[in-house]
């Protein structure tokens, strides 16, 4: 058998073999790397151009249609369809009967900035998986949201929609969407979970299986209005790493009509208070001065989590959702903060609108998906995501606004520590200095909690709370459920009066919940534990009640009288 070996060859030839094994090596290696920096960013391509004529993804010759609901009207309803269509409204959150007569084609109006028509984008865009999640999700709502994604994908970039089914048990979602959906010929691509998963790994199967290089989000009671879809992608064609998000138009729940949530001509980022609610500000003069159009993307530090593009794979490499995240909730911050610390980015993206339909309400409940954890479950998700990428001072504000949750499960998290120190993520802090500048603005550092808990009465058996989460709504007198969030009262170091994200305010009028001022964190309360009195400083009064109605409001301070004394109880959980 003949053997490999230099034997028998002269000592050039060997030299020369060593070399072009060398230089082979070396162009592997080249290449490899280049490639790798193609993938994941490469500013030399084509960047989008504003020109004179129509943007070349512009739709042309589009033709005028007349009907219900359209050019995104209201459509509003006859009387006797009223009673239907409140029924429907209570079962979904949806007005189902003024959906259903809605054309699942209907015209929508072009939200975009005027300048949004005239972008030419590259021609070699990335190809596109769109992933629209459902469970039990009304026929004509669903089957808009894919239709317009059909009308208004450039069909060469569109590779597939794909519908994954939560494990939905109405019937029409069943076999009879399979037939339906024959007529887009093999586009649209229907996989169903075998057990009910709840959106967020929903999601991240959605992401394992989808085909195209990008895949979008969206709700299943969405409208992407003109063009959405190439602006979208140029950013991550210029940069895998770039997390892209359509401005979300809004659908009225009751009517359809479709209109923008904010004028166009201010722009919006996504932010968060220290209890992880979402939040939206105005952009940064800083961030908008970068850009020289104002119709081009900007940054952002976080998103409202239903609709966005992200490079598949990038996706994939950072781990998809945090797979001990339930249901819904907090998985548009960890996917956020995972993407800038990790060395990714966001960017908001104007001439690329969507419409959503802000539901009234939750219309499903998450079943047996709630018993994998003791407790609430969003707040526990949260507690996952902020322990994962909080810094400990960050973590402090978080568990000052949202005490309970020091006391919450939230299970293992230390595969996301290890994807953390894989990708050689920077901290929190960075992220707050070179991202998230304003939260602090709106939102500054808490002051820590001198009392929390239930604030229960020294007279009654009761204790103070909300009754509703919008201000202005008054502050009753109620029984003492534990730890209901409209009874879960902080007093900070700095006297402001806290429940969830609001503020107690008194004024001669009585005791009300207020927003909080906009970038405060001090209030005019202090806490006496000797006398157990609650003092408005301002006022000089005391927080009482009316000894015969129980109403609440300020009166003159009394050692003696239990109906102005208070006691602040903790409420330590055992889940
Ligand atoms: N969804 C799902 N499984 C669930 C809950 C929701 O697939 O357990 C879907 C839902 O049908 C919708 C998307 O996830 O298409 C986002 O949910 P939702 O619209 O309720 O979220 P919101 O817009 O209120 O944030
Ligand atoms: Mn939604």
């Amino acid at each position: 058998m003949a053997r490999f070996s230099f034997s028998g060859k002269t000592k050039f030839t060997r030299i020369a073999a060593v070399c072009l094994m060398l230089i082979l090596l070396l162009y592997i290696i080249a290449t490899w790397s280049e490639d790798k920096k193609r993938h994941f960013s490469d500013s030399a391509r084509n960047e989008p151009q504003l020109v004179n004529d129509l943007g070349n993804f512009e739709p042309r010759n589009v033709k005028p249609r007349e009907g219900p609901g359209e050019n995104g009207k209201p459509h509003i309803l006859r009387q006797d369809q009223q009673n239907d269509a409140d029924q429907s409204e209570t079962e979904y959150g949806i007005n189902i009967v003024c959906s259903d007569e809605i054309s699942v084609d209907r015209a929508i109006p072009d939200t975009r900035l005027p300048e949004c028509k005239y972008w030419d984008y590259p021609k070699d865009l990335p190809t596109v998986s769109v992933i629209i999640v459902y469970y039990n999700e009304r026929w004509s709502v669903l089957l808009r949201t894919v239709h317009s994604v059909i009308n208004r994908s450039p069909k060469h970039i569109l590779k597939e929609i794909l519908l994954v089914d939560d494990f939905s048990d109405k019937e029409h979602l069943q076999s009879y969407l399979d037939n339906y959906i024959e007529r887009f010929h093999g586009v649209v691509r229907l996989i169903r979970n075998t057990q009910r998963e709840g959106l967020i790994r929903a999601k991240s199967r959605g992401a394992k299986e989808a085909k195209g290089e990008v895949i979008v989000f969206l709700d299943a009671h969405c409208e992407v209005n003109t063009n959405w879809l190439p602006p979208l992608l140029a950013p991550i064609y210029r940069d895998h790493t770039v997390l892209t998000v359509p401005i979300i138009d809004r659908i009225n729940h009751k009517t359809f009509e479709y209109r923008p949530a904010n004028p166009p001509h201010t722009h919006y980022r996504g932010i968060f208070e220290w209890g992880m609610l979402y939040k939206e500000t105005e952009v940064p003069q800083r961030e908008l001065s970068i850009r020289k159009h104002n119709s081009e993307p900007y940054k952002s530090p976080t998103h409202a989590g239903g609709l966005f593009a992200i490079y598949r794979k990038y996706f994939l490499m950072l781990g998809a959702y945090d797979t001990g995240l339930l249901v819904w909730g907090g998985e548009n911050f960890e996917l956020s903060f995972k993407v800038w610390q990790c060395g990714g980015s966001i960017e908001w993206v104007p001439c690329s609108r969507v419409g959503h339909v802000y539901r009234r309400f939750v219309p499903y409940n998450v079943g047996k998906l709630a018993q994998k954890r003791k407790g609430p479950l969003v707040t526990i998700n949260y507690k996952r995501v902020i322990e994962t990428w909080f810094d400990d001072k960050y973590k402090e504000y978080f568990y000052t606004r949202e005490p309970l949750a020091r006391f919450l499960d939230m299970g293992d998290i230390s595969e996301q520590e290890t994807l953390k120190k894989r990708w050689n993520c920077k901290s929190f802090e960075w992220f707050m200095q070179n991202v998230a500048y304003d939260v602090v603005k709106k939102f500054p550092e808490l002051p820590p909690n001198l009392h929390w808990g239930e604030l229960r009465s020294g007279a009654v058996s009761k204790c103070i709370g909300t009754l509703g989460f919008a201000p202005p709504s008054l502050i009753t007198i109620q029984h003492c459920h534990g730890f209901g969030s409209n009874q879960l009262m902080r007093l900070n170091t700095k006297g402001q009066l806290g429940v969830g994200e609001r503020c107690i305010e008194a004024d001669s009028q009585g005791i009300r919940l207020a927003f909080c001022k906009l970038g405060r964190v001090d209030g005019p309360w202090s806490y006496d534990v000797n006398s157990s009195k609650l003092l408005h400083r301002l006022r000089n009064k005391c927080m009482a009640l009316h000894t015969q109605t129980l109403d609440l409001s300020l009166m003159p301070c009394d050692i003696n009288n239990t109906y102005q004394q208070w006691y602040f109880k903790e409420i330590h959980p055992k889940w």
